[in-house]
Protein backbone atom coordinates (compact mmCIF):
# COMPACT_ATOMS: atom_id res chain seq x y z
CA UNK A 1 0.00 0.00 0.00
CA UNK A 2 1.49 3.51 -0.41
CA UNK A 3 0.15 6.09 1.57
CA UNK A 4 -0.05 9.33 0.40
CA UNK A 5 0.54 12.34 2.59
CA UNK A 6 -0.27 15.78 2.36
CA UNK A 7 1.87 18.00 4.30
CA UNK A 8 5.91 16.78 4.88
CA UNK A 9 6.93 17.42 8.81
CA UNK A 10 7.90 15.21 11.06
CA UNK A 11 4.55 14.18 11.63
CA UNK A 12 5.13 12.70 8.34
CA UNK A 13 8.23 11.25 9.09
CA UNK A 14 7.08 9.34 12.33
CA UNK A 15 4.15 8.38 10.21
CA UNK A 16 6.33 6.70 8.01
CA UNK A 17 8.68 5.61 10.34
CA UNK A 18 5.45 3.60 11.64
CA UNK A 19 4.50 2.06 8.32
CA UNK A 20 7.31 0.67 7.44
CA UNK A 21 6.89 -2.48 9.45
CA UNK A 22 3.75 -2.57 7.68
CA UNK A 23 5.06 -2.88 4.72
CA UNK A 24 3.67 0.59 3.93
CA UNK A 25 5.36 3.25 1.25
CA UNK A 26 4.56 6.79 1.18
CA UNK A 27 4.58 9.67 -1.19
CA UNK A 28 4.34 13.07 0.46
CA UNK A 29 2.93 16.14 -0.80
CA UNK A 30 4.61 19.34 0.42
CA UNK A 31 2.94 22.83 -0.51
CA UNK A 32 5.04 24.63 1.51
CA UNK A 33 8.61 23.99 -0.13
CA UNK A 34 10.08 23.53 2.86
CA UNK A 35 9.73 19.54 4.12
CA UNK A 36 11.26 17.99 6.36
CA UNK A 37 10.43 14.46 6.78
CA UNK A 38 13.45 13.56 4.97
CA UNK A 39 12.16 10.06 4.14
CA UNK A 40 10.15 8.48 1.36
CA UNK A 41 9.21 10.32 -1.34
CA UNK A 42 8.25 14.22 -1.20
CA UNK A 43 7.13 15.94 -3.84
CA UNK A 44 7.60 19.81 -4.11
CA UNK A 45 3.90 21.44 -5.20
CA UNK A 46 4.03 24.49 -4.28
CA UNK A 47 2.36 25.11 -7.50
CA UNK A 48 -0.36 22.55 -7.91
CA UNK A 49 1.41 21.09 -10.60
CA UNK A 50 2.46 17.93 -9.54
CA UNK A 51 -0.78 16.54 -7.97
CA UNK A 52 -1.78 14.07 -10.63
CA UNK A 53 1.77 12.24 -10.42
CA UNK A 54 1.06 12.25 -6.58
CA UNK A 55 -1.96 10.95 -7.44
CA UNK A 56 -0.82 8.37 -9.27
CA UNK A 57 1.10 7.08 -7.18
CA UNK A 58 -1.20 6.36 -4.15
CA UNK A 59 -3.54 4.39 -2.87
CA UNK A 60 -4.65 6.43 -0.13
CA UNK A 61 -4.78 9.90 1.51
CA UNK A 62 -4.03 11.17 4.31
CA UNK A 63 -2.40 14.54 6.07
CA UNK A 64 -0.40 15.61 8.94
CA UNK A 65 -1.19 19.11 8.57
CA UNK A 66 -4.74 20.53 8.33
CA UNK A 67 -4.20 23.95 7.25
CA UNK A 68 -4.82 23.12 3.33
CA UNK A 69 -7.07 23.98 1.16
CA UNK A 70 -10.45 22.46 1.84
CA UNK A 71 -10.99 22.44 -2.58
CA UNK A 72 -7.88 20.52 -2.78
CA UNK A 73 -8.50 17.63 0.06
CA UNK A 74 -11.98 17.77 -1.61
CA UNK A 75 -10.82 17.06 -5.51
CA UNK A 76 -8.08 14.49 -3.67
CA UNK A 77 -11.32 12.93 -2.25
CA UNK A 78 -12.66 12.80 -5.93
CA UNK A 79 -10.08 10.64 -7.01
CA UNK A 80 -8.62 8.27 -4.47
CA UNK A 81 -10.28 7.63 -0.58
CA UNK A 82 -8.91 10.67 1.65
CA UNK A 83 -9.07 9.79 5.56
CA UNK A 84 -10.10 11.61 7.92
CA UNK A 85 -12.47 13.34 5.05
CA UNK A 86 -11.90 16.62 3.86
CA UNK A 87 -15.21 17.74 6.17
CA UNK A 88 -12.94 17.37 9.34
CA UNK A 89 -10.03 19.27 7.69
CA UNK A 90 -13.07 22.06 7.34
CA UNK A 91 -14.19 21.90 10.52
CA UNK A 92 -10.92 22.54 12.25
CA UNK A 93 -9.93 24.98 10.37
CA UNK A 94 -12.43 27.74 11.56
CA UNK A 95 -12.56 28.02 15.46
CA UNK A 96 -15.89 29.36 15.21
CA UNK A 97 -17.18 25.75 12.99
CA UNK A 98 -15.49 24.03 15.51
CA UNK A 99 -17.18 25.55 18.55
CA UNK A 100 -20.29 25.40 17.24
CA UNK A 101 -19.81 22.04 16.75
CA UNK A 102 -18.59 21.29 20.58
CA UNK A 103 -22.25 23.19 21.04
CA UNK A 104 -24.04 21.11 19.21
CA UNK A 105 -22.64 17.76 20.50
CA UNK A 106 -23.06 19.35 24.15
CA UNK A 107 -19.61 19.52 24.79
CA UNK A 108 -18.83 22.49 26.87
CA UNK A 109 -16.26 25.28 26.19
CA UNK A 110 -14.85 28.39 27.48
CA UNK A 111 -18.17 31.02 26.81
CA UNK A 112 -17.49 32.52 24.05
CA UNK A 113 -18.51 35.50 21.14
CA UNK A 114 -17.54 36.28 17.57
CA UNK A 115 -16.76 39.53 16.69
CA UNK A 116 -16.36 41.70 13.65
CA UNK A 117 -14.90 45.07 14.65
CA UNK A 118 -13.23 46.69 17.91
CA UNK A 119 -15.92 47.84 19.38
CA UNK A 120 -17.64 44.55 19.32
CA UNK A 121 -14.49 42.99 20.84
CA UNK A 122 -14.59 45.91 23.58
CA UNK A 123 -18.34 44.82 24.37
CA UNK A 124 -17.89 41.05 24.38
CA UNK A 125 -15.28 41.86 26.77
CA UNK A 126 -17.28 43.75 29.19
CA UNK A 127 -20.17 41.18 28.16
CA UNK A 128 -17.93 37.87 29.20
CA UNK A 129 -15.98 39.87 32.01
CA UNK A 130 -12.22 40.19 31.31
CA UNK A 131 -9.78 38.76 31.29
CA UNK A 132 -11.01 37.14 28.04
CA UNK A 133 -9.09 35.47 25.23
CA UNK A 134 -9.68 36.73 21.23
CA UNK A 135 -8.17 34.58 18.66
CA UNK A 136 -8.63 34.96 14.64
CA UNK A 137 -11.30 32.91 13.60
CA UNK A 138 -8.85 31.23 11.39
CA UNK A 139 -5.25 30.62 10.23
CA UNK A 140 -3.86 31.01 14.08
CA UNK A 141 -1.87 28.01 15.63
CA UNK A 142 0.31 27.71 18.51
CA UNK A 143 -0.85 30.77 20.49
CA UNK A 144 -0.30 32.87 17.17
CA UNK A 145 -3.42 35.40 16.08
CA UNK A 146 -4.06 35.81 19.78
CA UNK A 147 -4.30 38.51 22.20
CA UNK A 148 -5.38 38.52 26.19
CA UNK A 149 -7.61 41.45 27.45
CA UNK A 150 -7.24 42.44 30.76
CA UNK A 151 -9.47 44.98 30.62
CA UNK A 152 -12.12 45.88 28.02
CA UNK A 153 -10.08 49.44 27.07
CA UNK A 154 -7.57 47.23 25.52
CA UNK A 155 -10.08 46.20 22.69
CA UNK A 156 -8.16 48.71 20.05
CA UNK A 157 -4.85 47.76 20.63
CA UNK A 158 -5.85 43.87 20.40
CA UNK A 159 -7.79 44.06 17.74
CA UNK A 160 -5.10 46.00 15.64
CA UNK A 161 -2.59 43.53 16.54
CA UNK A 162 -4.18 40.64 15.45
CA UNK A 163 -5.12 41.87 12.21
CA UNK A 164 -8.00 39.59 11.49
CA UNK A 165 -11.19 40.41 10.21
CA UNK A 166 -13.47 38.12 12.87
CA UNK A 167 -12.28 36.76 16.28
CA UNK A 168 -13.76 34.69 18.82
CA UNK A 169 -13.61 35.78 22.15
CA UNK A 170 -13.44 33.35 25.19
CA UNK A 171 -13.66 33.92 29.05
CA UNK A 172 -9.88 32.98 29.90
CA UNK A 173 -9.93 30.06 31.69
CA UNK A 174 -8.55 29.19 35.12
CA UNK A 175 -7.08 25.98 34.35
CA UNK A 176 -5.74 23.54 36.68
CA UNK A 177 -4.17 21.65 33.77
CA UNK A 178 -4.34 21.37 30.02
CA UNK A 179 -4.75 17.44 28.87
CA UNK A 180 -5.79 16.31 25.64
CA UNK A 181 -7.16 13.05 24.93
CA UNK A 182 -6.20 11.32 21.61
CA UNK A 183 -8.57 8.69 20.40
CA UNK A 184 -9.11 6.69 17.02
CA UNK A 185 -11.33 5.27 15.36
CA UNK A 186 -11.75 2.79 12.60
CA UNK A 187 -13.10 1.77 8.81
CA UNK A 188 -15.79 0.02 10.60
CA UNK A 189 -16.45 2.35 13.27
CA UNK A 190 -14.47 0.87 16.59
CA UNK A 191 -12.81 3.69 18.61
CA UNK A 192 -10.09 3.38 20.99
CA UNK A 193 -8.53 5.95 23.25
CA UNK A 194 -5.24 6.50 24.89
CA UNK A 195 -5.23 7.82 28.12
CA UNK A 196 -5.05 11.41 28.68
CA UNK A 197 -2.39 13.53 28.91
CA UNK A 198 -1.08 16.87 30.44
CA UNK A 199 0.18 19.36 28.51
CA UNK A 200 2.33 21.85 29.41
CA UNK A 201 2.55 25.10 26.88
CA UNK A 202 5.05 27.89 27.85
CA UNK A 203 4.56 30.77 25.25
CA UNK A 204 1.89 29.09 23.27
CA UNK A 205 4.26 26.01 22.57
CA UNK A 206 3.71 22.44 23.60
CA UNK A 207 6.83 21.55 26.12
CA UNK A 208 5.92 18.36 28.00
CA UNK A 209 3.29 15.76 27.68
CA UNK A 210 2.39 13.24 30.29
CA UNK A 211 0.44 10.49 30.48
CA UNK A 212 -0.95 8.49 32.27
CA UNK A 213 -1.59 11.52 34.75
CA UNK A 214 -1.42 10.00 38.35
CA UNK A 215 -4.31 11.76 40.06
CA UNK A 216 -6.31 11.27 36.85
CA UNK A 217 -10.42 10.15 38.06
CA UNK A 218 -11.54 7.43 35.48
CA UNK A 219 -14.83 9.65 35.59
CA UNK A 220 -12.95 12.33 33.58
CA UNK A 221 -11.20 9.90 31.06
CA UNK A 222 -14.23 8.45 30.62
CA UNK A 223 -16.41 12.41 30.04
CA UNK A 224 -13.43 12.99 27.73
CA UNK A 225 -14.19 9.78 25.55
CA UNK A 226 -17.11 10.20 25.37
CA UNK A 227 -16.62 14.15 23.72
CA UNK A 228 -14.72 12.83 21.72
CA UNK A 229 -16.36 9.77 20.55
CA UNK A 230 -19.40 11.95 19.80
CA UNK A 231 -16.91 13.84 17.85
CA UNK A 232 -15.73 11.14 15.83
CA UNK A 233 -19.39 9.48 15.54
CA UNK A 234 -20.47 12.75 13.89
CA UNK A 235 -17.68 13.25 11.51
CA UNK A 236 -17.70 9.70 10.50
CA UNK A 237 -13.64 9.74 11.05
CA UNK A 238 -11.45 7.74 10.00
CA UNK A 239 -7.68 7.78 11.68
CA UNK A 240 -6.48 9.55 14.91
CA UNK A 241 -8.49 12.99 16.41
CA UNK A 242 -7.03 15.32 19.02
CA UNK A 243 -9.02 16.83 21.12
CA UNK A 244 -7.19 19.70 23.48
CA UNK A 245 -9.07 20.60 26.94
CA UNK A 246 -9.03 23.09 30.08
CA UNK A 247 -9.62 21.00 33.48
CA UNK A 248 -10.79 23.13 35.91
CA UNK A 249 -10.80 22.94 39.57
CA UNK A 250 -13.87 21.21 39.99
CA UNK A 251 -12.36 18.61 37.66
CA UNK A 252 -14.69 19.13 35.03
CA UNK A 253 -13.49 19.82 31.42
CA UNK A 254 -13.77 22.59 28.90
CA UNK A 255 -13.30 21.95 24.78
CA UNK A 256 -10.05 24.00 23.21
CA UNK A 257 -9.58 23.05 20.36
CA UNK A 258 -9.46 19.89 18.21
CA UNK A 259 -6.91 18.52 15.61
CA UNK A 260 -7.79 16.24 12.85
CA UNK A 261 -4.19 14.67 12.84
CA UNK A 262 -1.78 12.89 15.09
CA UNK A 263 -0.98 15.15 17.64
CA UNK A 264 2.51 15.99 19.74
CA UNK A 265 0.99 15.69 22.96
CA UNK A 266 0.40 11.71 21.79
CA UNK A 267 4.18 11.40 20.80
CA UNK A 268 4.74 9.98 24.34
CA UNK A 269 2.73 6.98 22.97
CA UNK A 270 5.89 5.89 20.27
CA UNK A 271 7.60 4.38 23.37
CA UNK A 272 5.44 4.34 26.44
CA UNK A 273 2.17 2.91 24.76
CA UNK A 274 1.43 -1.15 23.51
CA UNK A 275 1.08 0.69 20.12
CA UNK A 276 1.98 4.22 19.03
CA UNK A 277 -0.91 7.07 17.59
CA UNK A 278 1.14 6.73 14.10
CA UNK A 279 0.86 2.95 13.88
CA UNK A 280 -2.46 3.20 15.22
CA UNK A 281 -3.47 6.10 12.20
CA UNK A 282 -2.03 3.83 9.87
CA UNK A 283 -4.21 0.40 11.01
CA UNK A 284 -7.12 2.79 10.64
CA UNK A 285 -6.96 4.04 7.62
CA UNK A 286 -5.83 0.84 6.36
CA UNK A 287 -9.30 -0.94 7.51
CA UNK A 288 -7.11 -2.85 9.77
CA UNK A 289 -7.75 -3.65 13.74
CA UNK A 290 -6.75 -1.08 16.09
CA UNK A 291 -3.92 -1.15 18.38
CA UNK A 292 -4.14 -1.29 22.22
CA UNK A 293 -3.86 1.89 23.47
CA UNK A 294 -2.74 0.98 26.77
CA UNK A 295 0.58 2.58 28.51
CA UNK A 296 2.95 0.78 29.33
CA UNK A 297 4.42 3.18 32.21
CA UNK A 298 4.21 6.66 33.04
CA UNK A 299 5.49 8.44 30.33
CA UNK A 300 7.18 12.04 29.90
CA UNK A 301 7.72 13.87 26.47
CA UNK A 302 9.82 16.17 26.01
CA UNK A 303 10.16 18.71 23.05
CA UNK A 304 13.66 19.75 21.54
CA UNK A 305 12.86 23.11 20.98
CA UNK A 306 15.50 25.82 19.02
CA UNK A 307 18.86 23.69 20.09
CA UNK A 308 19.50 20.22 20.17
CA UNK A 309 21.75 19.67 23.26
CA UNK A 310 24.04 16.73 23.26
CA UNK A 311 22.26 13.33 22.03
CA UNK A 312 24.69 11.32 23.26
CA UNK A 313 24.46 12.84 27.34
CA UNK A 314 20.32 12.31 26.68
CA UNK A 315 20.41 8.73 25.76
CA UNK A 316 22.81 7.92 28.60
CA UNK A 317 19.38 8.61 30.88
CA UNK A 318 17.87 5.14 31.28
CA UNK A 319 14.73 4.32 29.61
CA UNK A 320 15.45 7.52 27.54
CA UNK A 321 14.38 7.40 23.29
CA UNK A 322 15.37 10.45 21.70
CA UNK A 323 13.56 11.38 18.62
CA UNK A 324 15.44 13.83 16.12
CA UNK A 325 13.58 15.58 13.17
CA UNK A 326 16.60 15.51 11.26
CA UNK A 327 16.13 19.72 11.33
CA UNK A 328 18.41 22.53 11.84
CA UNK A 329 18.77 24.71 14.57
CA UNK A 330 16.20 27.58 14.43
CA UNK A 331 14.76 29.90 17.55
CA UNK A 332 11.59 28.14 18.64
CA UNK A 333 11.56 25.28 16.18
CA UNK A 334 10.34 21.68 16.97
CA UNK A 335 13.69 19.98 16.40
CA UNK A 336 12.76 16.38 18.22
CA UNK A 337 11.36 15.26 21.04
CA UNK A 338 12.50 12.59 24.08
CA UNK A 339 10.22 10.42 25.55
CA UNK A 340 11.11 9.16 29.36
CA UNK A 341 9.88 6.20 30.95
CA UNK A 342 9.74 5.26 34.43
CA UNK A 343 7.68 2.27 36.96
CA UNK A 344 6.48 5.76 38.84
CA UNK A 345 5.28 9.65 38.54
CA UNK A 346 8.07 10.13 41.60
CA UNK A 347 10.81 8.47 39.49
CA UNK A 348 10.14 9.76 35.72
CA UNK A 349 9.76 13.41 37.57
CA UNK A 350 13.93 12.96 38.69
CA UNK A 351 14.52 11.41 34.97
CA UNK A 352 12.54 14.69 33.14
CA UNK A 353 14.73 17.26 35.54
CA UNK A 354 17.96 15.39 34.58
CA UNK A 355 17.10 15.72 30.74
CA UNK A 356 15.74 19.04 31.06
CA UNK A 357 19.47 20.25 32.28
CA UNK A 358 20.57 18.72 29.38
CA UNK A 359 18.20 20.75 26.83
CA UNK A 360 19.58 24.53 26.31
CA UNK A 361 16.82 27.19 26.66
CA UNK A 362 14.13 23.86 27.98
CA UNK A 363 12.33 26.20 30.70
CA UNK A 364 11.58 24.27 34.12
CA UNK A 365 8.67 21.72 34.10
CA UNK A 366 6.01 22.59 36.54
CA UNK A 367 2.98 19.88 36.12
CA UNK A 368 -0.35 19.99 38.55
CA UNK A 369 0.26 17.31 40.41
CA UNK A 370 3.78 18.03 42.12
P1 LIG B 1 -4.92 27.64 21.26
O1 LIG B 1 -4.22 28.15 20.03
O2 LIG B 1 -6.39 27.89 21.25
O3 LIG B 1 -4.57 26.22 21.56
O4 LIG B 1 -4.32 28.48 22.48
C1 LIG B 1 -2.95 28.42 22.82
C2 LIG B 1 -2.78 28.42 24.32
O5 LIG B 1 -3.33 29.62 24.89
C3 LIG B 1 -3.52 27.30 25.02
O6 LIG B 1 -2.76 26.11 25.01
C4 LIG B 1 -3.69 27.89 26.42
O7 LIG B 1 -2.49 27.78 27.16
C5 LIG B 1 -3.94 29.35 26.14
N1 LIG B 1 -5.41 29.59 26.03
C6 LIG B 1 -6.15 29.54 24.91
N2 LIG B 1 -7.46 29.77 25.16
C7 LIG B 1 -7.55 29.97 26.49
C8 LIG B 1 -8.65 30.26 27.39
N3 LIG B 1 -9.91 30.43 26.95
N4 LIG B 1 -8.36 30.38 28.70
C9 LIG B 1 -7.09 30.26 29.16
N5 LIG B 1 -6.03 29.99 28.37
C10 LIG B 1 -6.24 29.86 27.05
Amino acid sequence: MNIGVLGAGQLGRMLALAGYPLANRFTFLDTTGHPSAGIGEVLIDTDRRHLDAFLAKVDLVTYEFEHLPVELVSAIEEVKPVYPSSEAIRVCQNRAGEKALFDRLGIPTPAYRLVESAAELEAAAHELGCPVVAKSVTEGYDGKGQAVLRDPSEAQEAWRSIGHPRLIVESFIDFVREVSIIAVRGRDGEVVFYPMAENVHVDGILRYSIAPMPDLDDSVQLTADGYIRALLDELDYVGVLTLELFQARDGSLLANEMAPRVHNSGHWSMDGAVTSQFENHLRAIQGLPLGDTRARMPTCMINVIGREGDPAAILAIADAHLHRYDKSERLGRKLGHVNLLAPTHAELLDKVRTCVALLPGAPAPRFSFE
